[in-house]
This record gives structure tokens, sequence and C-alpha cells, in this order.
């Protein structure tokens, strides 16, 4: 361990209030340190994190993840269950392919585990509306989903009361007498750090009503449709490697719209109220870092994970720096 010196460490500024930087101001703020957030916005929203999906489907995503990713990310159900009792949604994922990319299920299947085959019949008991629409689905019992929006705001407010402080609209240029964090996302300066673009939208019709997230499988772009309240869904995301946060594109709009309609033709008549794009913060390997070298502190690298894999490196974290704490002047 370098010695070099962290000012107060129990006094500590974290650097973004994305997922990464709450979920850690959490574990710190429980640890019995003083924390306060910087966050260079006005508010949350805009972020990577405001953007997400919200699915906590440690399963589903093993089909292109570490082994790791399904073992640290299980544990996010309970955490976000814990911290925020009633936001998480407990209803499991359903995965469906067009007739024509059925063969996309297979292998899908042999990538992951922790599911059912299911057939049309307990299709239709799981989600009326899909009824006839699918011959065969994988339904992952054990996932769940959260509307992040209602999560971050909501974590935002606990974090308050746990007396966190916030300063909106600052870069956290100022000098501070403590530990400082980057949880900053795409904005480190970490060069190993690259962009992934998503890009999503949501739509609204009430014509249509589902309980859980729903996976298209396609072999170009598998698309998934999460619900919210309000008759909202949120349909996303494209996976491209750039760190352009730039309008969707006509080409992801198109796809994703299509695969909406493909899953059910009332998408058609729905409404587009937002499109939006985040980017991705990913290290080489997909996995996040909790980086502690010398006065360079960070949590980073949550790629597409940032609400499934959070609470356990944010607890990894907290505990790594209180540890490191004893060895800094
Ligand atoms: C379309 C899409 C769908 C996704 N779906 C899912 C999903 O279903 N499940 C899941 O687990 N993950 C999902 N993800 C991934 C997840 O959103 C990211 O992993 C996560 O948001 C990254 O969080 P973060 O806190 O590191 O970064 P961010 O959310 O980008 O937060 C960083 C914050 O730092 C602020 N900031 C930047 N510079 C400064 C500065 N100098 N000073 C102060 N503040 C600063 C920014 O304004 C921002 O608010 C999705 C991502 C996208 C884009």
């Amino acid at each position: 361990m370098q010695i070099v010196s962290w000012g107060n460490f129990m006094d500590v500024l974290i650097r973004g209030a994305g997922v990464a930087g709450l979920t850690l101001a959490h574990e710190l703020s429980e640890r019995g340190l003083s924390v306060t957030i910087s966050e260079k916005r006005d508010g949350l929203s805009q972020s990577a994190s405001w953007l997400a999906g919200g699915m906590l489907a440690p399963w589903c995503e093993r089909e292109n993840a570490e082994e790791t990713v399904l073992i640290h990310g299980r544990k996010s159900l309970d955490w976000w269950s814990r911290v925020l009792p009633g936001m998480v949604r407990r209803n499991g994922t359903l995965v469906v392919a067009p007739p024509r990319d059925t063969a996309e299920l297979s292998r899908f299947a042999t990538r992951t585990n922790g599911f059912d085959w299911i057939a049309s019949d307990k299709i239709a008991v799981l989600e009326p509306d899909l009824e006839g629409r699918f011959a065969k689905a994988l339904f992952f019992q054990k996932e769940a989903h959260l509307d992040p929006r209602l999560a971050l705001s909501a974590l935002k407010g606990k974090l308050i009361e746990q007396g966190v402080r916030f300063e909106f609209g600052s870069d956290g240029a100022k000098q501070w007498g403590g530990l400082e964090i980057d949880c900053t996302g795409m904005s480190s300066r970490d060069p190993d750090l690259r962009g992934v673009r998503g890009e999503m939208m949501i739509l609204e019709t009430s014509e249509l009503s589902l309980s859980r997230p729903v996976r298209m499988l396609h072999p170009r772009i598998p698309v998934y449709v999460v619900p919210r309240d309000e008759n909202l869904f949120m349909v996303g995301a494209t996976m491209i490697e750039s760190h352009d946060g730039g309008p969707i594109s006509a080409r992801s709009a198109m796809e994703l719209l299509n695969a909406a309609y493909s899953l059910h033709p009332a998408f058609a008549e729905a409404k587009i109220v937002e499109s939006g794009t985040g980017v991705r913060p990913a290290y080489p390997d997909n996995l996040p870092r909790v980086t502690i070298n010398g006065k360079n502190v960070s949590l980073n690298g949550m790629y597409r994970h940032g609400f499934l894999l959070s609470p356990h490196f944010a607890e990894v974290a907290a505990d790594k720096i209180i540890e490191a704490s004893g060895k800094v002047t």
C-alpha cells in the first residue's frame, strides 16, 4: 500500500450520483463515514443509470458474461429489497424469439441456466396479453426488475435521511479536505475505460399489460421490453462500441420499434414518450473495478450491470476503503 494522505478519511466526497456513487454512499454511510455527493448535473436525470432498463437478471446476463456476474449479481435482488423495501418486482424474466429465430432460443439456453422451458399455455398464464404469440419460451423465474428512476430517487431520499449531503450542479473541482472517490462513469479520466453506447425508448400504451421484462432474441439486435407503471414500457437497448452519447439513430429507433412490434402489435399505436442514449462505462474485461491507488480511489466500469453489480462492488469498495484507511497517514 502506497502511503499517501487522505486528509480526514472519515469525511468523504463522492463524485457522481449515478448508481455506483449512490450505492457506495449508502455503504460508506452505513459504516459510519460522513459522505457528501457532488453531481455535475442539476439532478439525477440523464446519467447512464437514469436511462437503464432496471433488470436484475444475472441468469440471463450469463449468456454473455463471466460467472462472477451471476455470483455477485444475484445478491443485488436482496440488497435492493433490503435498502428500498417494495422497490423490487420478483416476477422473473421471459425470453422469446420470433418463429424464424427459434434457434436463438436454443442457443441462449445452452449458454445460461436457472430457467424452465415453457410452452404457449404457460406463457399465456404468465403474460395473458402474449397468448398465442409464441410457441415456447425460457422462463427465468428467480430474476427481478425495478424502475431505475424510482430506485435512484428513493435511494437519494434515504441517503439524505442518513445524513448524506448532495451538491448538484457541482463538478467537485473545489478543494476537499478528506477522501475523494471517483464514480463519474464515462466522465472519468481512467484511460482503461471505454464507452458502450446504449440507445433506448419509452413507449406508452394502455392496450397491453406485462408483468415482467420480456427479452426478444434476434441474431443481430436482441431487444427487451421492461414494463413500468402508468402504461409505460422501456424498450432497449443497443450495444455499440462508442462513447458518443448523442441522440438515438434512425436505424436504432427502427430496430427497437420493430422488435417491440414483433413482440406485440399493440406497440404500433403506442406513443413514443422518450428516446435516449446512455454510455455504459466498461473496462476491457467488462467487469467493474474498485481502484485504490494512492489518492486515486474509484468505483467504475459497471458496463451493462450497474443495478445488478453496484450493490456488491459498493460493499467491496467500502470495506477496502475502511481497511486501507488504517494504512494511510
Ligand atoms: C440503455 C441502457 C440500459 C441499461 N440497462 C441496465 C439494466 O437493465 N440493468 C443493469 O444492471 N444495468 C443496466 N444498464 C447499465 C447501467 O445503466 C450502467 O452500468 C450504470 O448506469 C453505470 O453507473 P455509473 O454510476 O457508473 O455511471 P452514471 O450513471 O453515468 O453516473 C455517473 C454520474 O457522474 C456524474 N459526473 C460526471 N462527471 C462528474 C464530475 N466531474 N463531478 C461530479 N459528477 C460527475 C454524471 O453526471 C453522472 O450522473 C443499462 C445502461 C444503458 C445505457
